[in-house]
């Protein structure tokens, strides 16, 4: 018998992979469309990867620790927890994999807000666990009932959302974390750029985990480095599931010195929401429809002039930013987002050259 294609589980051959933002090949492209930072990381984390080489990379040899005890322990200190409440994932995509291995599966499922982030359903689609979707509300809000009510074992709440952009007071975060029966993921990959974070809630509530990434705030996302910060029983379970060394060393180090450099978060989220203001005010000026930010990124309807926001329009102002070499991402699947395009804040003058180019977008 000639060998065939085996065949995978039959929940993973129905599934459909996560679509990455796509990654321009070849220079002098303005690349705003995954979110990125645009400013080099601390220089504290190269340093440290830098030491964790050793001479001529000898310490590459070593298995890394196991638990990522360097950045649990920064993170800790960071946020006042102790490092068993802390979990290291190589990214914050890896730990919300792990939440679903741990918490969703066949007759389990994972509830999210819609629209949000899309790598939700295709983790959950990996582990046979359907997705109920929760509206967004037209104001930009959630219902909570609804949400305590959805019957997911496991519920991700993006705050700031993205790719609206708008983050949830966390007075309503509480009030969901009173009610809701299973697990309440807070997925703060944002957070650097927003006014409030939950990040004491899993000290109050035994069913809230927070997660970060030092991939946005902290423009560490080529590293692979984020955590959850959960209570003692979660972050137990999550020990128990996760790859035996799922940081490498130089992560778990260059991530836990990112994390102590305040001075270089503060001034680099402050020339970035200096930027996102600049930038909505010039979007604004065109007759663009903006909306409030809290993350470092803008989702955008264009309107040429004479007309009004369409999913034509939005598509013809991608088109041609992208003729231009700038490339932004669309969510043309819901209609909070069809009309728009979600812009990421880079530098002052990417800003500048994003607006000029839509600029001559508008005026046709
Ligand atoms: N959550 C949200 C809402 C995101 O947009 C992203 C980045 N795409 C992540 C989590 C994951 O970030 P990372 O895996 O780079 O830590």
């Amino acid at each position: 018998m000639k060998p065939s294609d085996p065949k995978a589980n039959p929940h993973i051959e129905a599934m459909q992979a996560y679509t990455p933002g796509e990654q321009p090949q070849g220079g002098g492209w303005i690349k705003l469309n995954t979110n990125e930072n645009p400013y080099p990381p601390s220089s504290k984390a190269v340093e440290a990867i830098r030491v964790a080489l050793g001479d001529n990379g000898t310490l590459l040899r070593l298995y890394p620790s196991p638990d990522s005890t360097p950045l649990r322990e920064a993170a800790a200190r960071v946020h006042g927890y102790s490092p068993e409440s802390i979990v290291a994932g190589n990214g914050s995509d890896d730990i919300l994999n792990l939440l679903i291995r741990a918490y969703a599966g066949p007759g389990r499922s994972i509830g999210m807000l819609d629209p949000s982030y899309s790598l939700y359903p295709v983790l959950a689609a990996a582990q046979g666990a359907a997705v109920v979707k929760v509206p967004v509300k037209a104001d930009y809000t959630f219902d909570v009932d609804a949400v305590a009510k959805c019957g997911a074992s496991v519920f991700f709440l993006t705050n700031p959302n993205a790719p609206l952009g708008v983050a949830f007071a966390v007075e309503r975060v509480i009030a969901l974390a009173k009610v809701f029966p299973g697990l309440l993921v807070v997925d703060e990959a944002y957070v650097a750029f927003a006014g409030e974070s939950c990040v004491d809630l899993p000290k109050q509530f035994p069913n809230v985990v927070v997660t970060r990434t030092l991939s946005k705030g902290h423009a560490l996302a080529g590293l692979r480095a984020g955590y959850a910060i959960c209570p003692l029983g979660v972050a137990a379970v999550l020990h128990r599931v996760r790859d035996s060394y799922n940081l490498d060393r130089l992560a778990q180090v260059a991530a836990a010195a990112a994390l102590q450099d305040d001075a270089w978060l503060n001034e680099t989220v402050g020339k970035i929401t200096a930027t996102r203001r600049r930038l909505m005010d010039a979007l604004r000026g065109l007759g663009w429809k903006v909306n409030e930010s809290s993350a470092n990124f803008v989702l955008a309807e264009p309107v040429a002039k004479g007309g009004v926001a369409s999913v034509q329009a939005a598509e013809s102002a991608f088109e041609f930013l992208r003729s231009k070499k700038i490339l932004v991402r669309r969510f043309p699947n819901h209609f909070l987002t069809e009309k728009a395009l979600r812009i990421t804040v880079g530098t002052d003058a990417e800003a500048d050259a994003l607006v000029a180019a839509a600029g001559v977008w508008t005026k046709g």
